[in-house]
């Protein structure tokens, strides 16, 4: 499952997702993601399994919703709660998202023209 270049937008910012192989910090330690909120981008690595990307991608995700916000320093575990929650959450009742009024439309990609 490639999640590359899918835009998303996170409050008034468009984000777009690269998938890297072997993402890392700056201070050398291994990443399943990263939100380089100033650069626009979430970046995932792209050698985990398609499950692990998928909650690694609402982790990010909910990390731009705090910094929206202003709250720079998140609790890691509380994020990954709500990501793995949401996740399944929205697996376990598909009817959700079509009942909060939110249409099911294809992924947009970042660069592509919008109608
Ligand atoms: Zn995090």
């Amino acid at each position: 499952m490639k999640l590359n270049r899918l835009a998303v937008q996170i409050g008034p910012l468009t984000f777009t997702v690269k998938e890297t192989r072997g993402l890392r910090a700056d201070d050398g330690d291994k990443l399943l993601g990263q939100l380089r909120y100033d650069d626009q981008v979430i970046d995932l690595e792209a050698g985990q399994g398609p499950d692990a990307k998928r909650i690694t991608l609402i982790h990010e995700i909910l990390h731009g919703i705090f910094f929206n916000a202003g709250l720079r320093d998140h609790d890691e575990q509380l994020i990954d709660l709500v990501a793995t929650g949401f996740l399944d959450l929205l697996r376990q009742n598909p009817h959700l998202l079509p009942a909060l009024g939110i249409p099911l439309t294809s992924a947009p990609l970042a660069g592509a023209p919008t109608e």
